[in-house]
C-alpha cells in the first residue's frame, strides 16, 4: 500500500491532519433542495454594485472604510476591530496567536459551534470539552476545574444550535476566572438579532476578552465572507502579525463598506424585525404539529426543535426538498433538529409537511410500511 504514490502523500501529511474529520458545511452536504433552511443563511439576496476598480493593486489589509463603519456600527474605537476573511478565520487567528501544539488547550462547551474543534484539530492543539448545564448555560465549576493549559475559551452566544443567550453574569464569572490565564473569544455571530446582549461594553474592563462578529447572518452576506474580531489594541495587534497580508480581496471591501452604510444597517435592521416576525409564527406553528415534542426559544434566526421521531421528520422533508440541519448527533440533542427561518413561504412549506406527520405513539401508513429502516446518509456532522 505505502508504495502507491498517493499512499506516499498521505504519509507525509500532518498525524492530525490524516486523523482530521472535516467540518461538514451545510454545502459539502449537498442535496436537491430547493429551499435551504439548513445554513443559517437570508433567504434572499441583497443587490450591490461594485464601484471599486483598482483591481490591478493589491487590496488594503484592513480597509479603512469597513475598520471606520464596523467601528461605529459595534460602538468600539477603529483600533479595537480586525476584519478577517468572515469569524470562521477569527477562530482560527486566535488558535495561531495563542496556542502552541502538544503544549496549550482550547476549552469550548457543547452543543455548540463545530467549527472550534475543527479549528483546534487542524492545528494540533487539544480540545477540552466542558458540557453545558441541562439548560444550556455553562457549568462554571466545571470549567475552572479544566483550566490547566487552557490558553482559549470558546462560548457562543446566542448559541448555534440551541439558540438560546448565555447568561450574562456567567460570562461575567468566566472573564473573572480566566484572567491572566487564557483568552476568552464570545462568538457574537448573531448578536444583531439581540443586540441588547452583547459584551462589547465591557471591552474596557477585560484585556483578554474577544468578541467574534459576521456579516453572514442578519447582513445577508453569507457568501461575501466577511467578519470582525473586538477586542483591546494589544490582542488585535497579536492578530494582524498572524493574519495574511491581503486577507479581503478588493470586492469584497467594496461591498462590505456599502452594507455598512447607514442605509445598509437601516436594511439590516428590517430584516432582524421580519425575521423575529416569521421565527415567532414558525415557533408558534410547529407547537401545533403532533411530531413536535417541544420547541425552543431562539434569539437568532434559526429555531431548534425536539421531534418524536426525528430522522423521519428530517428525511420526509428532504425528500421533499427542504434541508434542515440534523442536530441528533450532539451531546444532548437527540431528536433535535435546527430550521433557519426562510421566507414566510418556505417556513410554510415546512409546516404542511410537518403537520400531518403522526406523533408519538400514532401509527400511519408511512411508519407502518417502512419501521425502522429510515436512516439518513448525511451523518458526522459536528455542527
Ligand atoms: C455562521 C457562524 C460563524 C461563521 O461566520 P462566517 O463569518 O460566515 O465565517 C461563526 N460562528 C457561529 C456561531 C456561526 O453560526
Amino acid at each position: 500500500m505505502s508504495n502507491s504514490p498517493s499512499a506516499s502523500v498521505i504519509e507525509l501529511a500532518r498525524s492530525n491532519v490524516r486523523e482530521l474529520t472535516p467540518y461538514q458545511s451545510a454545502r459539502r452536504l449537498g442535496g436537491n433542495g430547493d429551499v435551504w433552511l439548513n445554513a443559517n443563511e437570508y433567504p434572499l439576496a441583497p443587490e450591490f454594485q461594485l464601484t471599486a476598480q483598482t483591481f490591478n493593486r493589491y487590496p488594503e489589509c484592513q480597509p479603512k472604510a469597513v475598520i471606520e463603519r464596523y467601528a461605529a456600527y459595534a460602538g468600539v474605537a477603529t483600533d479595537q476591530v480586525l476584519v478577517s476573511r468572515g469569524a470562521d478565520e477569527s477562530i482560527e487567528l486566535l488558535i495561531r496567536a495563542f496556542c502552541e501544539p502538544g503544549k496549550d488547550a482550547v476549552l469550548y462547551c457543547p452543543p455548540t459551534y463545530g467549527m472550534y474543534g475543527v479549528s483546534a484539530e487542524t492545528f494540533g492543539i487539544e480540545r477540552r470539552t466542558v458540557g453545558t448545564k441541562e439548560n444550556w448555560q455553562l457549568d462554571l465549576q466545571a470549567i475552572a476545574d479544566n483550566l490547566a493549559n487552557v490558553k482559549l475559551v470558546y462560548v457562543c452566544s446566542p448559541n448555534n444550535p440551541t439558540g438560546n443567550l448565555i447568561d450574562a453574569a456567567d460570562l461575567r464569572a468566566l472573564l473573572e476566572m480566566t484572567q491572566g490565564k487564557a483568552i476568552v473569544a464570545i462568538d457574537e455571530a448573531y448578536i444583531d438579532f439581540c443586540p441588547q446582549a452583547s459584551v462589547v461594553a465591557w471591552l474596557q474592563d477585560f484585556p483578554h476578552l474577544a468578541i467574534l462578529r459576521t456579516l453572514s447572518k442578519a447582513f445577508a452576506l453569507a457568501g461575501l465572507r466577511c467578519g470582525f474580531t473586538l477586542a483591546n489594541p494589544p490582542l488585535i495587534e497579536l492578530l494582524l502579525k498572524v493574519i495574511a497580508p491581503y486577507p479581503l480581496s478588493t470586492p469584497v471591501a467594496d461591498i462590505a463598506a456599502q452594507a455598512l452604510s447607514d442605509e445598509g444597517i437601516t436594511v439590516m435592521r428590517t430584516r432582524v424585525k421580519e425575521i423575529a416576525e416569521t421565527r415567532a409564527w414558525l415557533q408558534e406553528a410547529l407547537q401545533q404539529c403532533p411530531c413536535v415534542e417541544q420547541v425552543f426559544g431562539s434569539d437568532s434566526n434559526y429555531l431548534m426543535a425536539r421531534f418524536t421521531a426525528s430522522s423521519i421528520v428530517f428525511k420526509t422533508l428532504w425528500d421533499q426538498g427542504i434541508i434542515l440541519r440534523d442536530q441528533n448527533k450532539q451531546s444532548g440533542l437527540a431528536g433535535c433538529l435546527r430550521i433557519t427561518i426562510g421566507t414566510r413561504q418556505e417556513c410554510q412549506r415546512v409546516i404542511d409537511v410537518l403537520q400531518v406527520l403522526p406523533g408519538a405513539g400514532e401509527s400511519s401508513s408511512a411508519d407502518d410500511a417502512n419501521p425502522t429502516r429510515v436512516k439518513l446518509s448525511p451523518s458526522k456532522e459536528p455542527m
